[in-house]
């Protein structure tokens, strides 16, 4: 049979009865003081991550989605968090094509199979129906020694990418500019001086005939001063298309070295095909029938070549040796009756 206790033992339960509840409320307001705290920091956390522009995401080892922002639901999905959390690639089918899921799983797979970061360019369709170009951040998420999932940060690159291919198509085109003559839209001199010496290694290293001619325009002073600068500016871009449609290979090339003087340098089997083939460009010249009254007794237009072919480019020839070279030949036929053409082989 129990005891009965006395008054004093009573109180003295009483007491430690007291002192234990006491003891389970402070437990009780520290459980609820922690659970407000996560709740809050859980709150700040999200509000951080749905200030951020960039959408976020967080999927775990079965690529199912446990967290994203307002920028990934609504720019990306344009759909509720609701609907993607809990959601795989593959379940959202509606929203994001098979073929784009299955190339970022098989991403995310890299870096559950391989733990660390992954950084790659993308484009990617856009709840507004935009293909915009992002670039994904990402990074395996690990506790301890487990991988628990893959958080992601895609940062919207597209007005860069866009600013990137003006920047090199305007370079491209200003380097084109300074490449050739707004006239007649041949290559001028500056590409000439780079073109030359390229040319005079490819034709030694190929053992191939290089040939270069400088092409001037007969008594066009006289020209200008009949038929007027215009005129002659016409006369210089037909003659310019004359001299471009006849080129031959990828490899030949005409410049308007300045005035009314052309440079050619193109390849040849041999030198009197070399010979034919200017001879036969200052016949289409003249065939052209562009009216000169006052040149050496022809009634149209014509020029003369002074070509040198350069077979043993072994030799001590460089681009100013050849350039003299064949601008003496041009001076002989200029000083015996002009439309003509002088050709060595050096
Ligand atoms: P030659 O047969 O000895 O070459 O005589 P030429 O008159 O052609 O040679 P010259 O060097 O005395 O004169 C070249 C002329 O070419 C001077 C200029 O009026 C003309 N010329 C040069 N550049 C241009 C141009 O861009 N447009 C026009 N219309 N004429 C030009
Ligand atoms: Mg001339
Ligand atoms: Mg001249």
């Amino acid at each position: 049979m129990k005891k009965k206790l006395t008054y004093q033992e009573l109180e003295a339960q009483v007491v430690k009865l007291e002192s234990k509840s006491e003891n389970l409320q402070r437990q009780l307001d520290l459980a609820n003081q922690i659970t407000s705290e996560s709740l809050r920091s859980k709150r700040l956390l999200q509000t951080l991550v749905d200030t951020i522009p960039s959408p976020l995401f967080y999927k775990n080892t079965d690529g199912v989605y446990q967290q994203c922002n307002d920028a990934f639901a609504q720019t990306i999905l344009g759909i509720d968090k609701d609907k993607i959390i809990n959601r795989s690639l593959f379940d959202l089918s509606e929203y994001i094509p098979r073929e784009l899921a299955e190339i970022f799983y098989a991403k995310d797979l890299l870096l559950l199979n391989n733990p660390g970061q992954q950084v790659y360019d993308t484009s990617v369709k856009c709840a507004d129906g935009s293909i915009r170009i992002f670039t994904f951040y990402k990074a395996s998420v690990l506790d301890e020694q487990q991988i628990l999932g893959v958080v992601g940060v895609m940062l919207d690159v597209t007005e860069l990418e866009n600013k990137k291919r003006e920047l090199l198509e305007n370079n491209r085109r200003l380097e084109r500019c300074s490449l050739t003559d707004p006239l007649t839209g041949l290559y001028n001199r500056r590409k000439f001086n780079a073109v030359f010496p390229d040319s005079l290694r490819v034709a030694k290293r190929h053992h191939r005939l290089l040939n270069f001619a400088i092409i001037d325009i007969d008594n066009f002073k006289k020209f200008n001063d009949n038929y007027g600068h215009v005129a002659g500016d016409n006369a210089l871009v037909i003659i310019s298309n004359l001299l471009q449609n006849r080129l031959l290979r990828a490899d030949d090339y005409i410049f308007r070295l300045g005035g009314e003087e052309f440079a050619l340098l193109f390849y040849a089997d041999d030198e009197i095909a070399a010979s034919q083939f200017v001879n036969d460009i200052r016949l289409a010249v003249q065939g052209l029938g562009i009216q000169h009254k006052e040149n050496n007794g022809y009634s149209c237009v014509t020029i003369s070549l002074g070509m040198v072919t350069v077979k043993d480019t072994d030799k001590d020839k460089d681009m100013l040796a050849l350039y003299e070279m064949a601008d003496k030949l041009l001076y002989k036929v200029k000083n015996s009756g002009k439309n003509q053409i002088l050709a060595k082989l050096v």
